[in-house]
């Protein structure tokens, strides 16, 4: 790839002050070369140049949580009782074909390109969104989600799983890596926990874990009782043993807490399960917007943070939030959080890349780092001081350019 050179009205590298009039020189291996005032980053002869004049160029956002391949199935599922929606998504998943997620897929990977997600981390079981990809140039962590609440159906979906996960495996890249993400403790049993982590440890895969999400998750670790008890009676499942532990107690009691392990949602911890996430040094996809529609409640960011949890942002799926919208997650997180702007976009952009493993090579405008960057349109009166407020309240459509390793996804027509 070509080197290239960007300038602006201003840079916002998110880990630096905000540079007035600056500029970023791209290598030809995609990586940042220079990042700060324009008189100061090299012009290297035959380097094509492009100025923005009223405009912020910034790293790309990270969506530390989505489901690309539900996209465009908003509105097909309408189950207020969370149990009843999970298993309204299950149904309605199985009605489409490969075609239908590959689809969605794209459609899925274009919509964060324009609205200034460069990277996502996915967690999704038709391995369609590691395809989109993979073709249209989009960096992301694809973690592939096996399922068996039955305690006697580990070694079948653990067989399954590694299946796939070979298969994927062949699309990795530098762009693109293959996790793995035990769904949820409504949804997988104990002894399947333990061999995903153990699989996941001998192949050296990454992890997410849906958790402490709902109430009724809550109810059937803590007493066997709930509508996913309900649901487990009726299908001759055995409750889990023992009962009594909150759902972050049951994932260290299986073996999967550990340095990286990416929580969604994490909204019904207490105490202890906080420490026990930041001994651990598991990261926390914190998904306020999905976690709101769903009546779930609201996880203790605050707390989270000062326990010095690594926490991202995620929109989860198009059913749940939105497909794309991390800005709108951003603004609620410091809404419910009493954050500064400043550390509201910090949490959509290098809080998410550290929560997803990938804090030492995007998320930022940094020398090295990928040049994962978007322009976005300010007209008017920006300052240092209100740089960060103005990206956090502005729209998709300021988008003008979104590049990944420096190559155009989206541009603004
Ligand atoms: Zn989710």
């Amino acid at each position: 790839m070509p080197a290239r050179r960007l300038g602006a009205e201003w840079v916002y590298p998110v880990t630096a002050p905000p540079i007035p009039s600056g500029a970023v020189l791209v290598g030809d291996d995609g990586r940042i070369v220079a990042v700060g005032p324009d008189g100061e980053v090299p012009r290297p002869p035959g380097v094509p140049t492009e100025h923005f004049p009223s405009a912020i160029i910034m790293p790309g956002l990270v969506n530390a949580h989505s489901h690309l391949e539900l996209t465009g199935f908003a509105g097909e599922v309408d189950e207020p009782r969370f149990d009843a929606w999970i298993r309204s998504v299950r149904r309605l998943k199985e009605t489409r074909s490969a075609e239908d997620f590959r689809v969605a897929a794209r459609k899925g990977v274009q919509q964060c390109f324009a609205a200034g997600v460069t990277t996502v981390a996915e967690t999704g079981d038709s391995g369609a969104v590691v395809e989109a990809l993979d073709e249209l140039g989009g960096r992301g962590v694809v973690f592939q989600e096996v399922f068996g609440p039955h305690p006697d159906q580990w070694e079948d979906s653990v067989a399954l799983l590694a299946n796939r996960i070979a298969m994927l495996q062949t699309s990795a890249s530098v762009r693109l890596r293959i996790g793995v993400s035990p769904h949820a403790p409504y949804t997988v049993s104990g002894p399947l926990y333990r061999a995903v982590a153990a699989f996941a440890g001998d192949e050296g895969l990454a992890m997410a874990v849906h958790i402490a999400e709902s109430q009724a998750e809550s109810d059937l670790l803590a007493t066997g009782t709930g509508p996913f008890q309900e649901v487990w009676r009726a299908r001759s499942i055995p409750l889990p043993e023992p009962l009594g532990d909150s759902p972050v107690a049951w994932l260290e009691r299986h073996g999967i807490l550990g340095p990286g392990l990416l929580c969604i949602h994490s909204i019904r911890v207490d105490e202890a399960d906080i420490d026990l996430l930041a001994r651990r040094q598991c990261s926390v996809a914190h998904c306020p917007v999905s976690n709101m529609r769903h009546g779930h409640g609201e996880a203790p960011l605050r707390a989270l943070l000062d326990a010095g949890i690594t926490v991202g942002l995620g929109t989860d799926s198009e059913i749940s939030a939105s497909t794309a919208d991390l800005l709108a997650e951003a603004r609620l997180a410091r809404e419910l959080a009493g954050l500064s702007a400043a550390e509201a976009i910090e949490l959509a952009t290098i809080g998410s890349a550290e929560a997803i493993g990938w804090g030492e090579t995007i998320g930022a405008l940094e020398v090295g780092r990928w040049a994962d960057v978007v322009v976005r349109q300010s007209e008017g009166g920006v300052t240092a001081d209100t740089m960060a407020e103005r990206v956090l309240y502005s729209s998709d459509e300021d988008v003008v350019l979104a590049t990944v390793a420096g190559i155009d996804r989206y541009r603004r027509s």
